[in-house]
């Protein structure tokens, strides 16, 4: 069942997802050689709650093993996707994916960016820059009239042509009152085939992308999820709202890149 939002609704999502966006600039402000991710954590739920939110995340039930125990998923190099911040210090040459989630109001703020941390190598970037280039690409294609095959088919057309591997595992969402909604929106697909897309749809649209084979396991934590041959991976994400006949982004990187750079 996909819920579509009215106007107001959209705005209370705004709120929820630029709370996120703001959190992500916060952290952009600390990240570098030597800080650890709990304290990126704990920097992200302070940040959360001061501003009269919940921290999504936090507590986030898991089928196969522990609940969610922090606010925010840091995943670091190898890690794709939800990893649990440590006390392991980032180093030089690391990239570090931060996913973070708010409740404000009752809505759902759902947003994702990939940090360097300190200098990190040419190849790496090149990985993060297509990464996060299919993100608008598949943005730019979610309009009334096309359809959900044709957002996974902008991502994976974009990343594989480049020798990238495409997750498949893990996928975007629908977002409200809940962060995880119908519809699922993969990162692969076939221009024209999947649902439709209406005016009123809200969609986390996040590419998880690897640098050469997208083939994962889970770490013992039942949570991280790792590339087999143990090379990088990238994952940005946004929370759109399909508005008015175009994408409407609620999220925003604007901040995170004035102190970031645009780097690439
Ligand atoms: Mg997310
Ligand atoms: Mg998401």
């Amino acid at each position: 069942m996909i819920y579509l939002k009215t106007d107001d609704e959209i705005e209370l999502l705004r709120k929820a997802n630029l709370l996120v966006s703001a959190t992500l600039a916060e952290i952009a402000k600390v990240v570098k050689p030597g800080v650890t991710t709990k304290q990126l954590d704990t920097l992200a739920e302070q940040f959360i709650r001061d501003n009269g939110a919940i921290p999504t995340f936090k507590g986030f039930p898991n089928p196969y093993g522990p609940e969610f125990p922090a606010s925010i998923c840091a995943s670091v190099n190898e890690v794709v996707v939800h990893g649990i911040p440590n006390d392991i210090p980032l180093k030089d040459g690391d990239i570090v994916s931060i996913d973070c989630g708010t409740i404000l109001d009752g809505f759902c703020g759902d947003s994702c960016y990939t940090f360097c941390v300190g200098e990190v190598s040419a190849e790496v970037k090149q990985l993060l820059k297509t990464t996060k280039e299919s993100l608008y690409k598949a943005i730019l294609t979610a309009i009334p009239g096309k359809r959900l095959g044709d957002i996974g088919y902008a991502v994976q057309q974009h990343c594989e042509s480049q020798g990238y591997g495409i997750v498949r595992e893990f996928v975007g969402h629908g977002i409200g009152r809940t962060m995880h909604e119908d519809p699922q929106i993969p990162n692969y697909g076939k221009q024209g085939t999947g649902k439709q897309l209406k005016n009123g749809m809200c969609l986390a649209i996040e590419p998880m992308v690897t640098m050469k084979s997208p083939e994962l396991y889970m770490l013992p934590d039942k949570w991280g999820v790792i590339t087999r041959d143990k090379l990088p991976a990238a994952h940005f994400e946004h929370t759109i709202a399909i508005h008015h006949g175009k994408a409407d982004i609620l999220s925003t990187f604007e901040e995170i890149e004035k102190i970031e750079g645009h780097l690439y």
